[in-house]
């Protein structure tokens, strides 16, 4: 059965193998991009997650060529670290902004079709630093656990019109959001990782997957880490 799936932020990075993930499983991929060339072989529309009319006719778009989105994958996301006491309202309010208040856009958006077919699986992209926190990373840490109460809400709301909504806890991935990170800031990370590695996006991209098959159909409001060990017990 080939499924109408959104993925936010699918061009590069965890998004575009999340977005792979599926498009292999035969379903019918749209991923959002903001600039430049989006990869081929999806539906990609342009969409900056922080504007509501951007996001209206990205759906529009996506509903008029892939149908009502069936599978959501929130998972567009920004850092801007900085210690909090040279961290600006600015570097605070705009990560919110993008990674719950964007997220908060996109999950609203979908919910009206999902309703309507009493059917729908929700993915929110959060991170082992929402549960665990990170110095310099206030803004971050506050955004991603924000989305797990956001998700574990509406799963209690959507529950008996068949709606999931969970949410996957990447560990450190290697993209471009780690690849600024200095050599000696990995290396400190990855030995406090039991499995002493950071993860590829693929293996995020399995989980988040598997969320959204029949397999799950009774797992909601659940947090997966998939982080190499890192956050274990929290
Ligand atoms: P990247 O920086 O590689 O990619 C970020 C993606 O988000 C890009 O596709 C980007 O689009 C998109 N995006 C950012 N802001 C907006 C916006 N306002 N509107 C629409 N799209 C936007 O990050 P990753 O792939 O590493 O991260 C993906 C998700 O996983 C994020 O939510 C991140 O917080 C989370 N995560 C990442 C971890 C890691 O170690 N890498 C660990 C834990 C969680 P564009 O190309 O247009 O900029």
């Amino acid at each position: 059965m080939s499924r109408s799936v959104l993925v936010t932020g699918g061009n590069r990075g965890i998004g575009l193998a999340i977005a792979r993930a599926f498009a292999e499983a035969g379903d019918k991929v749209a991923i959002t991009y903001r600039s430049g060339e989006p990869p081929a072989g999806f539906l990609a529309v342009k969409c900056d997650i922080t504007d509501g009319e951007q996001v209206e006719q990205a759906y529009k778009e996506i509903e008029e060529k892939h149908g009502p989105v069936e599978v959501l994958v929130a998972n567009a996301g920004v850092t801007r670290d900085q210690l909090l006491m040279r961290m600006s309202e600015e570097d605070f309010t705009s990560v919110l902004e993008t990674n719950l208040t964007g997220t908060f856009r996109v999950v609203k958006r979908a919910n009206r079709a999902m309703l309507r077919a009493r059917k729908g699986r929700v993915v929110l992209i959060s991170s082992v630093v929402g549960l665990m926190g990170g110095a310099g990373q206030a803004n971050y840490a506050a955004s991603k656990a924000g989305l797990v109460g956001f998700a574990r809400s509406l799963a209690r709301e959507l529950g008996s019109r068949n709606i999931t909504v969970n949410v996957v806890a990447p560990g450190f991935v290697d993209t471009d959001m780690t690849r600024v990170l200095t050599d000696e800031q990995r290396d400190n990370i990855v030995k406090q990782v039991p499995l002493a590695r950071y993860a590829q996006p693929e293996e995020i991209a399995s989980s988040v997957r598997f969320l959204a098959s029949d397999e799950a159909a009774y797992i909601t409001g659940a947090v997966i880490p998939v982080d190499g060990g890192l956050g274990m017990g929290h």
